[in-house]
């Protein structure tokens, strides 16, 4: 890879070289007057892989050949479908096979997790969390220290970052663990934020929280499909995450969920008990009483949605090809493209008041998505953008959120937004 440079032969240049470039192919673009949109918006709903009809329509085929003997005659059978999803999704978020389960929804299983995992004593209660969390997670927070007979003010304490600026220092992290001290009950932070898009170091902040009695728990929807993710070794006690945004499934995918070894085979842990979750084996007995199946198997409620899991198998075939770490590479090299042609405008123009990137310059401490303040005509920019067939996305009050993914984003997509965002900042 060359060093940057601002210009049209030298995105080019490292489009050509880039070892993946062969996947941007196996994705649909929507269309913008006719031609491909320039598409960032993969933090938000990632685009269709061409072959995902084709993984549908082999489930409608089986339905109509097989009816309700399909759960076991299909090519992929419905009864263990989620089998199918087991090996890709581990290597995904390094985990052991038996610690991962593919189910419900992203929120549903934050639910589960926490009737599980925040188990709060008299004084063992709080809750640290990140201030600008996801709405969804905050609301799940609440209701569990309400279930538990909290004042959300007294249980839940916010993690907010220090005056001026818009990231959490890591060592403010540790600090607030320890402060809480035995008090402390949960750590449930996303393992990337959705607004900053700052990456945490999840292997520390896990064993800080694990130093003070404290249990560990992370929402991936920003990280799954967009960091190298070790969660097995780093000890975390749960994560869940969504698979429609870096993970390409689709509006509403069937969500992800990881549960440590540790506490796979604890069937004393309290749960919310559904009879998929029951032993494989026994499960059509129709037993009275409820036996979970080992593993992060055993969380499970229902029934397997085929087709949404269908359309999640087709996109994990596709990451597994070339793996996240080879991922992982690109994207550092492609948003760090990103980064470098914005402050290029920045400086060349003299923007410095007008615009400001919020995500941290450091890849240690970012995923793909970069976090753009526009303080001024930022939502008149965005709407320049889109109409230029460039799809990113605005969060009020003043941010633009752009996520060039390795998959289907090139270098050149990244140096055709620099030239319309240039010429919506210099009018
Ligand atoms: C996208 C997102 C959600 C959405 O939750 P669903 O249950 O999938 O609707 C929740 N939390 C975070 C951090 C997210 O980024």
């Amino acid at each position: 890879m060359l060093p940057y440079h601002n210009t049209l032969i030298n995105a080019q240049t490292a489009d050509a070289e880039d070892p993946l470039k062969q996947y941007r192919s196996r994705f649909l673009f929507p269309k913008h007057n006719g031609k491909d949109c320039i598409y960032f918006c993969g933090n938000s709903l990632g685009l269709q892989p061409t072959h995902t009809k084709d993984y549908i329509k082999e489930e409608l085929d089986a339905w109509a050949q097989y009816g309700v003997e399909g759960h076991f005659k299909a090519k992929h059978a419905w009864f263990p479908y989620h089998e199918f999803l087991r090996e890709t999704t581990a290597r995904l978020v390094g985990a052991l096979p038996s610690e991962v389960v593919v189910m419900n929804q992203l929120t549903v299983n934050l639910h589960l997790m926490l009737t599980s995992f925040y188990r709060p004593t008299g004084t063992r209660f709080k809750i640290i969390y990140e201030d600008d969390a996801f709405p969804s997670d905050k609301y799940a927070l609440q209701s569990h220290a309400y279930i538990h007979g909290f004042e959300k003010d007294d249980a839940l304490v916010p993690l907010r970052p220090r005056s001026g600026e818009y990231c959490l220092r890591h060592e403010d992290i540790i600090k607030a663990i320890e402060e809480c001290d035995d008090q402390l009950a949960l750590v449930m932070l996303g393992g990337v934020n959705y607004y900053t898009g700052q990456l945490f170091d999840m292997r520390e902040i896990t064993l800080a929280a694990h130093r003070v009695g404290a249990r560990c728990g992370f929402d991936l929807a920003h990280a799954a499909g967009n960091v190298v993710l070790d969660l097995h070794k780093w000890n975390v006690d749960f994560a869940v995450w969504c698979s429609y945004k870096y993970l390409n499934a689709g509006p509403g995918g069937v969500a992800g969920c990881f549960v440590h070894q540790h506490h796979g085979a604890d069937f004393s842990i309290p749960r919310l008990a559904g009879w998929w979750g029951n032993n494989p084996d026994t499960r059509f007995e129709m037993p009275e009483q409820f036996v979970p199946a080992e593993g992060a198997d055993g969380w499970q409620l229902s029934n397997a949605p085929i087709m949404s899991m269908a359309c999640l198998r087709a996109s994990m075939d596709i990451f597994d090809e070339p793996g996240m770490v080879a991922l992982r590479q690109k994207s550092k090299l492609l948003t760090g493209f990103a980064e470098f042609i914005i402050d290029d405008i920045v400086q060349k123009n003299g923007l410095q008041n007008k615009l400001k990137i919020i995500t941290p310059s450091d890849t240690k401490q970012r995923g793909c998505q970069l976090s753009i303040i526009l303080n001024k005509d930022g939502k008149k920019i965005h709407r320049h953008l889109t109409e230029q067939g460039i799809i990113t996305d605005w969060r009020e009050p003043e941010v633009l959120r752009l996520a060039p993914v390795p998959l289907y984003n090139s270098f050149e997509d990244v140096y055709q937004f620099g030239k319309v965002l240039e010429q919506a900042l210099v009018v």
